[in-house]
């Protein structure tokens, strides 16, 4: 089978590989479509703590598939169902993992980061995965790409379930990536008020915008603070989520964030970066400033119900497909930071 291996910074290779042997408490899945994310081009820039500096990895956590082979002493799964995965698998001791906090678990194992993913053709699921709950059936009429994507939207949907989003809100959304995509989606799906998207760069917008953004601020040209207070008639938004890795966009949230405002540090700034807060307005306008990472078990299957019904449709985050023997070029695409989703069909040769 066709493996896409990570060989350490910058090293992406496709190689030929033997089709993994499930042992008999696992699951092999034939992958189906796998999309790449932020996270793995940031390993693939600059590594990962969880991958060491000689090790080789098959990337890739937001997949779906279909089950070809079932170890004989694993019950409840069947060859031929169709199956997506929630990567990261917590320890099933520690105080998070006993409140169904596994994205939460500091001794986590996750596919793509230690355990080999999705940019393969075929992928073993393993005990712990299957013990933890960790495998999902997909509903009938979803497609595997849209089951790929359920993934990042359990993210999303992670920090949007502490927003508490109402239709009285005006939502920010800062970055125009694909993740941004779903928030404004989620933002639609809720029913807020006023939707506002923020990006440096005009045809970016203009490609997000139509998820559900009801106005638009391009910070190339136009003072960010200044843009939303006036689109807001100088009353700011009631939540706002950052969505890429600038400080700038932090401070910006929170100078725009209403009385009784909610913020989502969503996007990690690179370690060691801090930013300066106005506690004082935390304290005096009764903000929540708030974190998320991952997702639980259970975030995930809120959102792919939220998919399943149509209220998020996760393929319009889409803008870029490749088959297997296009595996490299979709990272180097992907790495360009052009377009907002990319995804690898591992059982396609070219798309
Ligand atoms: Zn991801
Ligand atoms: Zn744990």
């Amino acid at each position: 089978m066709l493996a896409a291996v990570f060989k350490g910074r910058g090293k992406v290779t496709l190689d030929e590989r033997d089709r993994p042997v499930p042992a008999a408490d696992e699951v092999l899945v034939r992958v189906r479509a796998a999309s790449i994310c932020g996270t793995d081009t940031k390993i693939i820039r600059g590594g990962h703590f969880r991958v060491g500096p000689d090790e080789t990895r098959v990337l890739g956590h937001e997949l779906a598939g279909d089950i070809v082979e079932v170890g004989a002493h694993v019950r409840g799964w069947q060859v031929g169902q169709r199956v997506s995965v929630v990567p990261n698998i917590g320890c099933g001791r520690c105080d998070m993992c006993r409140r169904g906090l596994n994205n939460m678990c500091p001794d986590y194992d996750a596919f793509g980061i230690n355990i080999d993913g999705g940019f393969q053709q075929y992928m073993v699921v393993t005990a712990a995965a299957l013990a933890g709950g960790n495998l999902f059936e997909m509903p009938a009429a979803m497609s595997y790409e849209e089951a790929s994507l359920v993934e990042p939207l359990s993210c999303c949907f992670n920090a949007w379930k502490d927003l508490t989003v109402t239709p009285e809100d005006r939502v920010l959304i800062l970055g125009t990536g694909p993740i941004a995509g779903m928030f404004l989606q989620l933002a639609r799906a809720y029913g807020a008020r006023q939707v506002i998207v923020v990006g440096r760069r005009a045809e970016r917008l203009a490609e997000i915008a139509p998820l559900g953004a009801t106005d638009t601020v391009d910070s190339s040209r136009a003072d960010v603070v200044d843009e939303v207070m006036r689109l807001t008639g100088g009353r700011g938004v009631d939540v706002a989520l950052t969505c890429a890795p600038a400080p700038g966009l932090q401070q910006q949230a929170m100078a725009v964030l209403a009385r009784y405002g909610r913020l989502n540090y969503f996007s990690g700034l690179t370690k060691g970066t801090t930013v300066e807060i106005d506690t004082n307005k935390v304290h005096y306008w009764g903000l929540k400033l708030l974190g998320s990472t991952g997702s639980s078990i259970q975030d995930y299957a809120r959102a792919l119900r939220l998919v399943e019904s149509g209220k998020v449709r996760v393929s319009d985050v889409v803008t870029h497909r490749f088959g297997m023997a296009d595996a490299v070029a979709a990272f180097d695409h992907a790495l360009s930071g052009k377009g907002m989703k990319t995804i690898i069909f591992p059982q396609e040769e070219r798309l």
